[in-house]
């Protein structure tokens, strides 16, 4: 069976708009989002493009900052300063990742907890790891969300996670231990990763290498959620 994602994200887009509208008429305004984008790296122009078209569909506000690359530090955390003092801003996102000049901890540091729809920030980690309120990484919350759209059983499954990042494996890992699966976090140190495909129940891949896991690996009945952006390479 193929998990429409889709589908899915058309469902989770209409449930968003119906949200706003709640809240456009409790409050007289929708929620914003400010999107920050430093440089012209290809990918970010697209995310960001495609993160405020998807506001706009959904009847956010959105605000979008686009900053050249020589944009210096100072510059930058002004900037945020004045995002989290905005009232008509209630979510950040700053698309990584930052040029390199750039200190991206102390960037992901300065955005206020409670606008950091990203959940990146140290007192959102905190909250995730300690499984207190707090605001989640969309990505990995998105995989939950597929795999209860599959109806994936996750109490007691064994579920392996390939990557350990802060954006998706070490989120993903924590998001499943809360749904009380059994997680591995598998890495590029790890002995055996075939072994340990083969074991799992299901599989989250976030490596960022098309085609690193094999279809044989996996074991008959498993989920797989690939989470990579990549295209296979193709021999002509
Ligand atoms: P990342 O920071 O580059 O992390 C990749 C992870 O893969 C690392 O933990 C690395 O291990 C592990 N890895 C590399 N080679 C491996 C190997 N041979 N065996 C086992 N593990 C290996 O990437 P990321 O930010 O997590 O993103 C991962 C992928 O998800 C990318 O393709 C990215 O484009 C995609 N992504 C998609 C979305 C979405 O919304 N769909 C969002 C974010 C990211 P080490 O830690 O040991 O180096």
């Amino acid at each position: 069976m193929i998990i429409d994602g889709k589908a899915i994200a058309a469902r989770v887009r209409a449930e968003i708009a119906e949200g706003v509208k709640a809240v456009v008429g409790r409050a007289g305004m929708p929620p914003g989002l400010a999107a920050v984008r430093v440089g012209e790296d290809p990918a970010s122009v697209i995310y960001v493009r495609n993160k405020i078209k998807a506001c706009k569909e959904a009847g956010l506000g959105s605000f979008e900052h686009v900053l050249p690359e020589r944009t210096t530090q100072e510059d930058l955390l002004g900037l945020l300063s004045r995002l989290n003092a905005d009232r008509r801003v209630h979510g950040i996102l700053v698309q990584l990742p930052l040029p390199k000049h750039i200190d991206a901890d102390r960037v992901i540091d300065l955005v206020a907890p409670e606008k950091d729809v990203d959940g990146f920030g140290p007192r959102n980690v905190a909250a995730l790891t300690m499984g207190r309120p707090g605001l989640r990484p969309c990505t990995p919350s998105g995989c939950i969300r597929l795999l209860d759209e599959a109806e994936t059983p996750l109490q007691g499954a064994r579920a392996l996670v390939v990557g350990r990042s802060l954006i998706v494996g070490k989120p993903m890992a924590l998001l499943l231990l809360e749904r009380n699966a059994t997680v591995t976090v598998a890495h590029s140190r790890t002995r055996d990763l075939a072994a340990e495909v083969g074991q799992a129940d299901v599989v989250v891949a976030a490596i960022g290498r098309a085609e690193l896991i094999k279809g044989a690996w996996i074991k008959p009945g498993a989920t797989v959620i690939d989470v990579g952006m990549n295209r296979p390479s193709r021999t002509c």
